[in-house]
C-alpha cells in the first residue's frame, strides 16, 4: 500500500521526536511492503516565526489532503507571552476542528517492565492495567453557551453543556467499535444522577448497545469513575465519556502509569484520516539534548496503523517491539532511575531491531 502522511512537527522535542516515529514506520514499511510517503508542514511556534501565525492555510490544507496525519508537539517559552488567539497552542484546536474530529481515543496502559514507575501500591497494580479513554471531544461543555451577566448576588458567570442525539450516537458507536476490538467491555461514564446531558447520553448508549450484543455495557458515575481507576484500574478495558469528564478522567488515568513520554493518543473523525500525537507537550527543558523518549510519538504510529490504515498485524509488530525493548531494560532519561540512559536515537534504533 502506498500512503502519505502529514507531519506536523510542531516546538521543542517535536521535530526530534516525528523523526523516531518516521524511521519506525519505514521500518515497517520495508518489513510488510508498504510505501510511506511524508509531507512535513508548520504548526505552532516555529509557524508563527515564519508566517505569523500558528496554523497556517497551507498546512491545514496538507492535512486535508493527506491519510493521514502525525503531530510532534507545540509551544514553548518564546511564545508564552503571545495573545490567546496567536498562541502555538490554538493551532490544536483549529487542525482537529478543520479535520473534523469528534472523537479522542487516549490508551492508559502499565507496561509490566515500568511497574515501579506507577504511583499506586503494588498489590494494586499486580496484573498492569490497559484502558481505552474514548472521548468526545467536539460537543459539551466547552462549546456550549457561555457568558457573564448580573445575577441576583452581582457578577455571574456560566457554560452550558448540551449534547444531542447525533453527537452521542456516533461517539458511542467509535466506542463499540474500539471495544469490539479489545476485550469487549465497555463503560459508559456520566453523571446521570444529576445531569440531563447524561441521562440522554445514558438512554442513547444503551439504545447503541442492542448492535453489539457481543459487548457488555455497563454505566458508571463519574464520581465514581475517578475513585475506580485508583482503586482497581484494572476493571476497566474501554471507557466512553463527555468532552469535560473524559478530559479529567484521561490526565488522572495517564498520571497512574507514571511515565508521561509513553502514552499515545488518537483523534478521528468520520474518515480514516486521523491525527496521532503523544499526550505530552513540547518538553522545551530536553528540547535538542537527544533526551526525549520517543515511544509516545512511535506508539502514534501504531495507532494510525491500526485505525486509519487497518494494519493490525503492522500496528502490533511496533507495540510488541516497544515492549520487548522494556523488557530488557532499555530505557530513556526520563526512566532511567539512575541506569545508564539512552538517547532517542539509540532507543529508536533498538525499537527498529526487534520490528
Ligand atoms: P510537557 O509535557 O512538555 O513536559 C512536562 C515534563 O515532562 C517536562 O519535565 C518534560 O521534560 C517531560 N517530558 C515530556 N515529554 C517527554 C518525553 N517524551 N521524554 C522525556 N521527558 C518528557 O509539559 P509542559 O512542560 O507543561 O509544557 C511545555 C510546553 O508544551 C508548553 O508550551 C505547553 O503549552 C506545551 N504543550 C503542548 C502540548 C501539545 O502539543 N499537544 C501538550 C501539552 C503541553
Amino acid at each position: 500500500m502506498k500512503l502519505n502522511v502529514a507531519l506536523l512537527k510542531g516546538d521543542g522535542i517535536g521535530p526530534e521526536i516525528v523523526e523516531s516515529a518516521v524511521e519506525v514506520l519505514n521500518a515497517v514499511g520495508k518489513k510488510y511492503g508498504h510505501e510511506f510517503s511524508f509531507t512535513p508542514y508548520l504548526i505552532g511556534g516555529i509557524a508563527i516565526d515564519t508566517y505569523g501565525e500558528p496554523l497556517p492555510k497551507e498546512t491545514v490544507d496538507g492535512c486535508l489532503k493527506a491519510d493521514s496525519v502525525l503531530l510532534g508537539a507545540v509551544g514553548g517559552p518564546k511564545w508564552d507571552s503571545l495573545a490567546g488567539n496567536l498562541r502555538p497552542e490554538k493551532a490544536l484546536l483549529g487542525i482537529r476542528s478543520a479535520m473534523g474530529l469528534f472523537t479522542n481515543l487516549r490508551p492508559a496502559k502499565l507496561y509490566p517492565a515500568l511497574k515501579d514507575e506507577c504511583p499506586l501500591r503494588a498489590d494494586i497494580v499486580e496484573n498492569g492495567f490497559d484502558i481505552m479513554i474514548v472521548r468526545e471531544l467536539t460537543g459539551g461543555i466547552y462549546f456550549g453557551e457561555r457568558g457573564y451577566r448580573d445575577g441576583k448576588y452581582g457578577e455571574e458567570a456560566y457554560d452550558t453543556e448540551s449534547y444531542s442525539r447525533m453527537e452521542i450516537e456516533r461517539i458511542a458507536k467509535v466506542a463499540f467499535e474500539t471495544a469490539r476490538k479489545r476485550r469487549k467491555k465497555l463503560t459508559s461514564i456520566d453523571k446521570a444522577n444529576v445531569l440531563e446531558t447524561s441521562r440522554l447520553w445514558r438512554k442513547i448508549m444503551h439504545e447503541v448497545a442492542k448492535d453489539y450484543p457481543d459487548v457488555e455495557l455497563s454505566d458508571m458515575l463519574v464520581d465514581n469513575a475517578a475513585m475506580q481507576l485508583v482503586r482497581n484500574p484494572s476493571q476497566f478495558d474501554v471507557i466512553v465519556t463527555s468532552n469535560m469528564f473524559g478530559d479529567i478522567l484521561s490526565d488522572e488515568a495517564s498520571q497512574i502509569t507514571g511515565s508521561i513520554g509513553m502514552l499515545p493518543s488518537a483523534s478521528l473523525g468520520d474518515t480514516k484520516r486521523g491525527l496521532y500525537e503523544p499526550i505530552h507537550g513540547s518538553a522545551p527543558d530536553i528540547a535538542g539534548q537527544g533526551k526525549a523518549n520517543p515511544i509516545a510519538t512511535i506508539l502514534s504510529v501504531a495507532m494510525m496503523l491500526l485505525y486509519s490504515f487497518d494494519m493490525k498485524k503492522e500496528s502490533d509488530a511496533i507495540v510488541n517491539a516497544v515492549d520487548k525493548v522494556l523488557e530488557k531494560g532499555y530505557r530513556t532519561a526520563d526512566l532511567a532511575r539512575g541506569k545508564t540512559p539512552l538517547t532517542t536515537k539509540e532507543m529508536t534504533e533498538k525499537i527498529i531491531l526487534e520490528i
